[in-house]
């Protein structure tokens, strides 16, 4: 079409002036036709029904028999739209681009318009096919092209020869371009359409997609939030699995900080304490390994041990077999209250009596689950007894002996006092009595020191003493006890001053003294040294008498120890005064020994701290 309607008329007027009456007919014609068709190919309908309709305006300008729009799809020509065919069959034909006078058109995109078909027998062979329908003599065929791109071809026959003019073929393709255009845009229009349709159907499959999306994530929010309120119910458990874990922990440190101080409580009693527990596992406190020696015989693990490390006898000596042990009593439920036993440590030989109680540990139900026995060392309370037996027997005897020789020179002197009356005679048998009393004295004297000491009630009266004037006076006071012992001091030039009871000290030197005379029978020099050793004023009295077997030594300073010898020397004695000498001098921070002896005589010492 022109840009310039104007122009345009113009030159159609100039060209209806050069025209024969026919001719400007037929231009008019086939204006009307183009404005038939532009009309046609604008309209919105269905492209098939506008080619009918072009086909049908250009039928009414353009004589012809068979006319027809094939278009171009996946590279074959197929009839669109087709007047006066007469083959009915031709309409369903797809002719491949290319192939025949249509194809040869398709594929190049030019006109094709022929003379007469039987007498061109030299034209393109796809001219024959159409050549070769004997009812077409003329063919005429022009490109639909738009935008240089072939879409098809409009094509008109007749059975007559050279049919269609120049006119024709140009009409034929300014209506082509048209439909072209219309194809184009039907095309466009169904491409758009499928965009359309695919996108509506993605836009419904999107929804659907949302919609299940949507119902899906309503599904999760449910399974979310039931999630979170089991969480939520999971986090309650957990805290409260906590608190009851900080609980635990709480009970068990409680527990462990009991099971420590009952540790340390029964680690603590001085008593033995067995417990049986209730895994079988026996635990001996140390008093009770101490008791029995037991540390270093390897780990006690169960009752059975009991039998096997120590041999357990009735106080009369009779054993105690394993179940009759006090635990195995108590393991069976009963108690046993402080039965008297000897228990012997195989290992040592350790001889330990014992008073032994044994009670069940029940658990709350009442079940016994265990067993304590508690074994309290008697062999204290033993050696006691013992010594209050020995006490007795020596007290008595002692006092026995000089009682009855007091009994005998009473009646002597009260006998001679009757006969001759001599007061000389009697005084004799007075002055043997005064000395058996003051005998009996010195030992009631001894036997109430002995239980001071033993009642810690030992008094001292302290004072500054010279040790070289206590040792003179006590020399002198022994001297005159003796004919047949010389008693000789050697002193240190200077006084040796102490801190002591003069009284206490006086007791020691003199039972040091008495010794030396009483255990020198066959008389002799008694030799007594005072001297400072260091920070210390040294008193040692050594006798030439009998001396003191080896083993005896450890006794001598035990109550009533005395050495072996002595009962064959005939000398008596009670064995206090060194007991009681020695606790005078510990309680000075002093010390007392027994420096040297053999069968020569014997030295013993005693050492107090000197003082300025
Ligand atoms: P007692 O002389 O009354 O027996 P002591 O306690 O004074 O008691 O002495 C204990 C024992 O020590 C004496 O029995 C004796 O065996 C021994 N003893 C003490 N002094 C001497 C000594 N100078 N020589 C030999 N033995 C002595």
């Amino acid at each position: 079409m022109s840009p310039d309607p104007v122009s345009d008329v113009e030159t159609a007027a100039d060209e209806a002036e050069r025209m024969t009456p026919d001719e400007v007919v037929a231009a008019l014609g086939r204006e009307r036709l183009l404005a038939a068709v532009g009309r046609e190919v604008s309209a919105a309908r269905d492209i098939a029904d506008i080619l009918d309709r072009v086909l049908e305006h250009l039928a009414g300008v353009v004589r012809f028999k068979g006319g027809s729009i094939a278009l171009i799809d996946d590279g074959a020509l197929g009839i669109v739209a087709a007047r006066g065919v007469l083959d009915p069959a031709a309409r369903d034909v797809r002719l491949p681009v290319g192939a025949g006078i249509a194809g040869w058109v398709a594929a190049h995109g030019q006109a094709y318009r022929s003379g007469d078909l039987d007498a061109e027998t030299q034209i393109a062979p796809a001219a024959r096919d159409v050549g070769s329908n004997k009812l077409i003599r003329s063919y005429l065929a022009v490109p639909l092209i738009s935008r240089d791109q072939t879409l098809g071809i409009l094509q008109i026959d007749s059975a007559e020869p050279f049919a269609f003019s120049d006119a024709d073929q140009e009409l034929l393709e300014a209506v082509a371009a048209q439909v072209a255009n219309a194809v184009e845009r039907a095309r466009l229009h169904a491409i758009v359409q499928a965009q359309t349709r695919a996108l509506e159907q993605q836009n419904e499959q999107l929804r659907a997609t949302a919609e299940e999306l949507t119902s899906q994530n309503n599904e999760l929010r449910a399974v979310t939030e039931e999630l979170l309120t089991q969480n939520e119910e999971l986090l309650l458990q957990r805290r409260e699995l906590a608190a009851r874990a900080m609980r635990i922990e709480e009970l068990a440190a409680l527990a462990a900080r009991h099971a420590a101080e009952l540790d340390a409580t029964i680690e603590s009693i001085s008593d033995g304490i067995w417990i049986v527990r209730f895994d079988g596992s026996l635990l001996v406190n140390s008093a009770a390994r101490a008791m029995y020696g037991l540390d270093g015989l390897g780990p006690l693990e169960g009752i059975e041990d009991v039998g096997r490390l120590m041999e357990v006898s009735y106080a009369d000596g009779r054993p105690v077999e394993q179940d009759d042990l006090p635990l195995a009593h108590a393991l069976r439920g009963e108690h046993i209250e402080q039965r008297d036993e000897i228990v012997t440590t195989r290992a040592t030989g350790k001889r330990t009596p014992v008073s032994v109680s044994s009670s069940p540990l029940r658990d709350a139900s009442g079940a016994v689950i265990g067993a304590v026995s508690i074994h309290r060392d008697m062999t204290r309370f033993h050696e006691t007894q013992q010594v209050r037996e020995q006490l007795l027997s020596t007290v008595s005897h002692e006092l026995r002996t000089p009682v009855t020789s007091i009994k005998g020179l009473v009646q002597l002197t009260i006998r001679r006092l009757r006969r001759d009356g001599s007061a000389e005679r009697a005084m004799e048998g007075l002055e043997l009595i005064e000395e058996q009393v003051n005998r009996l004295v010195s030992l009631v004297d001894d036997l109430l020191d002995v239980n001071r000491i033993d009642s810690r009630r030992l008094e001292l009266h302290l004072d500054r003493l010279d040790l070289c004037a206590l040792v003179r006076l006590a020399t002198q006071r022994l001297q005159t006890t003796t004919e047949r012992h010389q008693l000789r001091v050697q002193e240190s030039d200077a006084p040796l001053w102490i801190i002591g009871d003069a009284h206490r000290l006086e007791q020691v030197l003199d039972n040091l003294l008495s010794n030396a005379i009483k255990y020198s029978p066959a008389g002799g020099d008694v030799e007594i040294a005072v001297r400072a050793e260091g920070e210390e004023a040294v008193v040692t009295v050594r006798d030439h008498g009998i001396g003191i077997p080896e083993t005896d030594r450890a006794v001598l300073f035990e109550r009533f120890g005395r050495a072996g010898n002595v009962a064959a020397h005939g000398i008596s004695g009670f064995g206090l005064g060194l007991f009681i000498s020695r606790e005078i001098m510990q309680r000075h921070h002093g010390r007392l020994w027994l420096a040297a002896s053999d069968e020569t005589g014997s030295t013993f010492a005693l050492a107090l701290p000197s003082c300025q």
